[in-house]
C-alpha cells in the first residue's frame, strides 16, 4: 500500500462518495496525503480539510482536473496547490461547470433521438449540485437498464464519437496549463497513457512533443504512478519524467464508480520524494512572485 494519493474525486465533480466520506476511506487506508481533484471545482476542498482535521494524520492539498480537448483527442490537466480563493480562477470554474450543465442536457437530448430516454432530472440528482459529467450519464443509463456499469455506458454511448456524445468548448492544454500557473497552482499532465479500466482512454498523441510544449509554458508533473498501469507502463513514463524534469505524480482516480476493477485509495501513488518536490517547487514559485 501507498502513502500518497495525488488524483481524486469526490461529490463536487463526477465522484460517488462525498469529500467527507472520501477523505475517511483515505485515512482508513493509511493515506497520508491526498490531493482533491474534482473537474473544474475546487468546492470540495473545505469539507475535505475539515474531515482531515477530524481524523488526524492525513493532509489534503487542494486540487483541480481541467479536461482539454485537442484534434488528437482528450487532455486532462491537473492543478495541485490551487489557491482556492483566486476570484479569476474560480470564475473560470464557474463558467465551465455552466457549460457542462448545458451539454449534459444537450447529451440527454442526442440520446433520445437514438430512442434512449432518459430524464434529465434524474441526471441532475445524481451529480447533486456538483460539476456535470458523462459519469452522471453513465449512472442514469444503468440505473434506466440501458447498460450494466459504467464501463459499458462509456463504450456503448458516451465515449468520443458515441450516440450520446457531446464535446465541450475547447480548452487547449497549453492554455491549461497557464491558468493553472497564473493561479499559481502546480500543473501536472494526467493520465498520459491507455488504461485498461477505462475502456476507450487512448494514448496522449504525440506524448514526447506535447510534453516538451507544456513544459515551456509551465508543465511541473506528470502522471507515472495511475490507477491500473502496468508495470511497463510506469517504468515508460518514469523514464519521460526524468528526460523531461517532470515530477513523477498520479494516484487512483478513485470516483467510487462501481466499475469493476476500478483501484481504489492506497493502492497506487507516487513516493513521498514527489510530494516533497511539488512543495519546494511551489515555495519557489511563491518566493518568486512576492519578490517581483
Ligand atoms: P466528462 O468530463 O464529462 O467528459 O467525463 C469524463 C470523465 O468520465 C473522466 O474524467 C472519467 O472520470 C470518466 N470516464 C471517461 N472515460 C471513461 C470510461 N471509459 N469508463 C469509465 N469512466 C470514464
Ligand atoms: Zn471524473
Ligand atoms: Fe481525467
Ligand atoms: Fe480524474
Amino acid at each position: 500500500m501507498v502513502e500518497i494519493d495525488l488524483h481524486i474525486h469526490s461529490t463536487r465533480s463526477d465522484g460517488t462518495l462525498t469529500p467527507t466520506e472520501l477523505i475517511r476511506l483515505c485515512a482508513s487506508s493509511d493515506l497520508k496525503v491526498v490531493a482533491l481533484t474534482d473537474h473544474d471545482s475546487t468546492e470540495g476542498i473545505a469539507e475535505a480539510r475539515a474531515e482531515a482535521g477530524k481524523q488526524g494524520g492525513i493532509e489534503v492539498i487542494a486540487g483541480v482536473e481541467l479536461s482539454c480537448d485537442t484534434k488528437i483527442g482528450e487532455v486532462h490537466v491537473l492543478g495541485l496547490f490551487v489557491d482556492t480563493e483566486a476570484p479569476d480562477f474560480q470564475k473560470f470554474c464557474e463558467r465551465t461547470r455552466s457549460g457542462r450543465l448545458e451539454r449534459g442536457r444537450l447529451m440527454v437530448e442526442r440520446l433520445a433521438e437514438s430512442g434512449v430516454k432518459l430524464s434529465f432530472d434524474r441526471v441532475l440528482e445524481l451529480s447533486d449540485g456538483g460539476a456535470v459529467g458523462r459519469p452522471h450519464i453513465a449512472r442514469a443509463l444503468v440505473e434506466a437498464g440501458y447498460v450494466k456499469n459504467t464501463k459499458e455506458a462509456f463504450d456503448t454511448y458516451l465515449g468520443t464519437g458515441g450516440s450520446g456524445f457531446v464535446p465541450r468548448r475547447r480548452l487547449t492544454p497549453r492554455d491549461a496549463v497557464e491558468l493553472l500557473v497564473t493561479n499559481g497552482a502546480l500543473p501536472v499532465l494526467a493520465h498520459p497513457l491507455v488504461s485498461p479500466v477505462k475502456a476507450g482512454r487512448k494514448e496522449i498523441g504525440q506524448l514526447t512533443e506535447t510534453l516538451a510544449d507544456l513544459k515551456t509554458a509551465g508543465l511541473v508533473g506528470l502522471e507515472v504512478y495511475y490507477a491500473d498501469y502496468t508495470p511497463e507502463q510506469t517504468s515508460r513514463l518514469e523514464a519521460l519524467a526524468q528526460e523531461h524534469g517532470l515530477i513523477p505524480c498520479g494516484g487512483t482516480d478513485f470516483h467510487n464508480s462501481g466499475t469493476p476493477g476500478e483501484p481504489t485509495p492506497g493502492s497506487v501513488g507516487p513516493p513521498m520524494q514527489s510530494v516533497e518536490a511539488l512543495k519546494r517547487l511551489k515555495q519557489d514559485r511563491d518566493a518568486r512572485v512576492s519578490t517581483k
